[in-house]
């Protein structure tokens, strides 16, 4: 049985889709999505040997060798074009994520591919940003909690429209806020997501929670010092902190 986090990334993955996971581990949602029928095959990338070994063995005790390819490899160099409809990438930041598909991108790894499906660790931001950027459309967020953590599921799917439609996500409009505050909101969208933002949980909210929780610890060891320097940084974080509250406080 997969992990809440990997089973909610499986279900976001349109059946019949030829799925490369990038950052495999132990292939255990490649061997899942084939296993179960969703994807008729799969390729499994890894960078490191160990995690490749693992993914190797996994694929082949599920007798699935034949179905699943096991590559190692940087990202998506493992990609040959037109080879995976999904991209699946899990458990790693958002930044080392937006990294990876944009060596990818660069290098034509992308073309053939339609669906997006990405579970940054942190900095979930900067995976937004990039599929602005880049023409991917931002179809449903999903914020779960497992074992006191929390992670966020993107799915996007490659779209000619998608300026049209991402223009329409980051506006206040989408929240139903007034335009002359969009300074406020276009930073919190990217940051905490449009789709979560729109139809807040009570997750959404225990993870900010948390997050404002680790900021206020910050705020208090600084609040012994006296350079100027940490001055200025315990102002910014307390600026941070009452910006997360306003933004959960406008957020039913
Ligand atoms: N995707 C699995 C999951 O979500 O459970 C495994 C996540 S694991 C924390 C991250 C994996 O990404 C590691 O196995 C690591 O070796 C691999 N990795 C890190 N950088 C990579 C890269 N540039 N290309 C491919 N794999 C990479």
């Amino acid at each position: 049985k997969l992990s809440k986090r990997l089973q909610t990334i499986a279900d976001r993955v349109t059946p019949g889709s030829r799925t490369a996971d990038i950052g495999s581990d132990h292939a255990l949602l490649p061997v899942y999505l084939v296993q179960s029928g969703r994807a008729p095959s799969a390729i499994a990338g890894e960078l490191n040997t160990g995690p490749y070994q693992a993914a190797s063995k996994a694929a082949a005790s599920a007798g699935l060798s034949a179905v699943i390819s096991v590559r190692q490899g940087d990202g998506l160099s493992v990609l040959q074009p037109g080879e995976a409809d999904t991209v699946t990438i899990a458990g790693m930041g958002g930044s080392l994520m937006t990294d990876i598909l944009e060596a990818g991108r660069l290098a034509g790894k992308l073309e053939g591919v339609r669906e997006l499906v990405l579970q940054p660790n942190v900095g979930e931001e900067f995976v937004r940003r990039w599929l602005v950027k880049h023409g991917w459309t931002l179809t449903d967020e999903t914020v779960l909690e497992e074992d006191g953590r929390f992670y966020e599921v993107l799915r996007a799917v490659l779209s000619p429209t998608a300026s049209i439609e991402n223009a329409a996500l980051y506006e206040p409009a989408f929240l139903n806020k007034p335009e002359t505050e969009s300074a406020l909101w276009a930073n919190w969208l990217y940051r905490m997501g449009p789709h979560l933002l729109r139809n807040p949980s009570p997750v959404l909210h225990q993870k900010w929670e948390l997050e404002i929780g680790k900021l206020e610890r910050i705020v208090a060891q600084m609040a012994g010092s006296d350079t100027p320097d940490a001055r200025a940084k315990e102002a910014e974080f307390r600026m941070e902190i009452a910006q997360i509250q306003e933004v959960l406080a406008c957020t039913p």
